[in-house]
């Protein structure tokens, strides 16, 4: 079969454009049919004008673009087995099985559920008078192949050494961050600096590494119960020395061995309370996952969509992802990525972070 579709899914992250442009590009220049679906499995599932053929041209000027141009959305209906065949219905109706996700893990584990499903969908459309698919279009969709792409900002998938998306919003970190330092160094002020990370806290490791942040707060370090005294100890020690300001890094995820939340507000007050500090707090929220996507992933995302093309053609039983690792794109067993990311987050429940290391893989913890 020589028609594929390409949709983005779940949130949306730097770098998606690139992806899509990647798919589009490849499988016109070998001659596929591609055709791009609006609004992710909505899309999917609604048909018609929401799954449409694309050109070369129709992804030219993206690549710069942040976001997703042909839209993301949750759907709640592709949760369903009636709203995954309504899905199926669509695809084969176009004559498409073969089929790239690009999502965070919520995607690509609802995407490898209607692979998995699939010859089911073909027989029941089949026998299903009101929903006629021909015999010939059965025959030709057969089989549904999949492949994934892993979009998100938080790189919190195992199995690929970074995520479309992640580098980007580690740069608008580290530029707001460094931003902040100046003025925090004239009025020598304490910034708190809120970042995105409810299970990971890479954007929040690596941002304190360079930033040279004097605390940091993350879900795989859970803080003793007597983390205001060290916070205290660390911040006073740095001003001694003759520090002007203080940076402290809070992932949203950020808790303590007891598993309660710690929040920019709770430090915030410790450091007014008990150190008298200028302290103040910025949430960056959304910006995080805003702007042009760096070169970086630009470059990952054209990778990926490249490799994922040539992957769908080899025609295989399981769904595959595309992974970096080395530096290297290889095709990973999209199951086998699952199952370790969920092993990270039991993991990181048990308090186990040297086993949630190992799952996240080499790469990450390099
Ligand atoms: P992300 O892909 O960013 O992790 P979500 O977890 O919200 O985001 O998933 C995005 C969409 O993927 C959902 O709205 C739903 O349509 C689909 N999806 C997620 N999990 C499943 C599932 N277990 N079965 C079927 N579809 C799913």
């Amino acid at each position: 079969n020589k028609s594929l579709a390409v949709l983005t899914s779940g949130g949306d992250s730097q770098g998606m454009n690139a992806a899509i442009r990647s798919v589009v590009r490849v499988s016109t220049q070998l001659g596929l049919n591609v055709y791009i679906v609006k609004e992710g499995y909505y899309g999917l599932i609604t048909g018609e004008d929401y799954i449409v053929k694309a050109n070369w041209f129709d992804v030219s000027s993206i690549l710069s673009l942040g976001g997703t141009f042909i839209g993301t959305k949750r759907c709640m209906e592709f949760m369903t087995k009636e709203g995954r065949l309504e899905a199926a219905r669509n695809l084969i109706l176009l004559d498409i099985s073969n089929l790239i996700v690009i999502g965070g893990d919520g995607s690509l584990f609802g995407a490898n559920i209607f692979r998995k499903e699939w010859s089911s969908y073909v027989n029941e459309l089949l026998k299903c008078g009101n929903r006629l698919i021909s015999q010939e279009a059965s025959e030709k969709c057969a089989r549904l192949n999949l492949v994934g792409i892993v979009g998100s900002i938080d790189n919190d998938f195992s199995g690929t050494d970074m995520t479309i998306g992640a580098d980007t919003a580690l740069h608008r970190i580290i530029e707001a961050i460094d931003s902040i330092a100046s003025t925090a160094f004239s009025h020598q002020r304490t910034f708190i600096m809120e970042v995105m990370g409810r299970t990971c806290g890479y954007l929040a490791i690596k941002s304190a590494l360079m930033c040279e942040a004097d605390y940091m707060f993350i879900k795989e370090w859970p803080q003793k119960l007597d983390w205001p005294e060290k916070l205290c100890k660390n911040v006073s020690l740095a001003r001694e020395m003759g520090k002007r300001l203080n940076i402290i890094i809070v992932s949203e995820g950020a808790v303590d061995e007891n598993g309660n939340t710690i929040t920019s507000e709770m430090v915030k007050n410790i450091l007014v309370d008990r150190l008298n500090q200028d302290a103040r707090i910025t949430v960056l929220g959304h910006v995080q996952r805003g702007g042009s996507p760096s070169a970086f992933d630009r470059t990952l995302a054209t990778r990926m969509g490249a490799h994922a093309v040539l992957s769908i053609l080899k025609a295989s039983d399981e769904t595959k992802v595309m992974c970096l690792k080395s530096n290297a794109i290889v095709e990973s067993s999209l199951v086998d990525c699952v199952q370790a990311t969920i092993k990270v987050a039991e993991a990181i429940k048990n308090n186990d972070f040297e086993k949630a290391l190992e799952y996240r893989g080499p790469g990450f913890k390099n």
